[in-house]
């Protein structure tokens, strides 16, 4: 027998069959086969705490039980499941949901686009309805945002990669930088306004600012009310549209259903997508103010724009929104995590880690993206899935789903706060001050 035959566990299936493109399994290589809300179980039995909810797709948890019910009534009734941009009486059901649970308590009025099923196809339909409704080419966009991996949400993204590697460079962007950004605030805009109103200033009217309220991957960085109505007026006075990608910050994490609802802006368009459904099947959407809905009937198409298993549980899980025991607890957990978050940073000192966020998308910066790679991979020695962002990495996200339990909510922080301490017992040179 040959020795591989004998321990075929040696060379797992997926680094046998699996694309060298896999990427969080290579820190977190067990293999997960249950979960239910912050509780993921792998295929030997061994229980972990999620404090990754799938980059913010699963707010709900795993599996929460009322959208879960929903979604196995629907199958049980040979609901349709795919239908292209078909009407479907689970459509309905989505769109009259959204509009009296969501849209119309907040004063917000939007036509709904249902895009391909991904957060960066959202954005790139946006990218193209600006400019067509605008009649302009360029874009402006900010320092550290993320926007998405197809090629136009490359662009407006803030990572410079590298051609050879496929990237393609920004064309027809206007890089600005994200408030806090070396110190930069509406100032910045300012200038950017003067420049594109001046004949020789050199700056083309912008068909979009597209921009992220709290920038995930960019780092957890919050833009201030003050900054982003400035920017919502800057908008207008230039003839832009203001898109805001709320595919992270939307569908609760920040504490409001919408990200932006804090700063009281109606953006011109909305990309939501992550949390939509509730229970992790791909939907996205725009929402298109709708005097800007000039699309022509598949002027933006796609296969999977009609994932009815996922109008089901996005319907059910809207339903949460105007209940007051859910809004209370997730308030409750999040001023606790508030709370942690500064007491830790405190406890080590403000220069070797600093909160980050707001809401149930925060974390803490530490001094160099090394640390923080090594607190996750201490954190995932302690069961706690989580991962890092920010420019180099450099930020440690905390973010469990909304609804998780407080007593898990506490266990996990435990083993956060253990797992620095193991990190920086072990790192006498981590005293260095955090990046402003
Ligand atoms: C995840 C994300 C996207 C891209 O969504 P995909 O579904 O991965 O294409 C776009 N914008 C933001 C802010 C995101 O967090």
């Amino acid at each position: 027998m040959k020795p591989e035959a004998t321990f075929p566990q040696l060379q797992s299936e997926f680094d046998r069959s699996e694309s060298g493109v896999r990427y969080y399994c290579r820190h977190m290589p067990a293999v997960f086969s249950r979960a239910r809300n912050a509780r993921v179980w792998d295929e030997t039995g061994r229980a972990y705490i999620d404090f990754l909810s799938a980059c913010g797709s699963l707010n709900y948890g795993h599996n929460h039980p009322a959208l879960k019910s929903r979604l196995l009534e629907y199958l049980s009734c040979d609901g349709v499941l795919a239908s292209l941009d078909l009407h479907t009486s689970t459509k309905r059901e989505f769109l009259t949901a959204f509009r009296e649970l969501i849209l119309a308590p907040r004063g917000l009025d939007y036509r709904i686009q249902f895009t391909g099923p991904t957060g960066t196809n959202a954005v790139e339909a946006a990218l193209k309805l600006a400019r067509k409704v605008t009649g302009r080419r360029t874009v402006v966009a900010f320092t550290n945002a993320f926007h998405g991996m197809t090629l136009g949400s490359m662009s407006v993204s803030g990572r410079r990669g590298e051609p050879s590697s496929g990237h393609i460079l920004p064309d027809g962007v206007t890089r600005l930088p994200y408030e806090g950004y070396f110190g930069a605030g509406i100032a910045e805009l300012d200038r950017y306004a003067a420049m594109v109103d001046d004949p020789t200033g050199g700056e083309e009217p912008p068909a979009a600012i597209i921009l992220e309220t709290v920038q995930g991957e960019g780092g957890l960085n919050v833009a201030s009310e003050h900054w982003l109505r400035h920017v919502a007026i800057l908008a207008e006075k230039l003839g832009a549209l203001l898109i805001v990608d709320d595919i992270q910050a939307g569908c609760g994490r920040t504490g409001s259903f919408f990200s932006f609802e804090r700063a009281g802006i109606a953006p011109d368009i909305v990309c939501l997508s992550k949390s939509l459904s509730g229970t992790g099947l791909p939907l996205s959407v725009l929402l298109i103010a709708p005097q800007h809905d000039k699309w022509l009937p598949g002027e933006h198409n796609g296969t999977f724009r009609g994932n009815n298993l996922a109008f089901a549980s996005a319907s059910a899980a809207f339903g949460f929104w105007r209940d007051k025991e859910f809004l209370s607890a997730v308030r409750k957990s999040s001023q606790y995590i508030r709370a942690w978050l500064s007491n830790t940073s405190e406890k080590f000192g403000p220069v070797t880690l600093k909160p980050k966020g707001t809401g149930f998308m925060c974390g803490l910066e530490f001094a160099r993206a090394d640390i923080a790679e090594r607190v996750c991979r201490e954190c995932q020695a302690r069961d706690v899935l989580i991962e890092t962002s920010g420019p180099s990495g450099e930020v440690v996200k905390v973010m469990p789903p909304l609804t998780i339990e407080p007593e898990l909510l506490e266990e996990g922080l435990g083993r956060l706060d253990e797992a620095i301490v193991s990190v920086l017992l072990n790192s006498p040179d981590v005293g260095e001050p955090v990046a402003a």
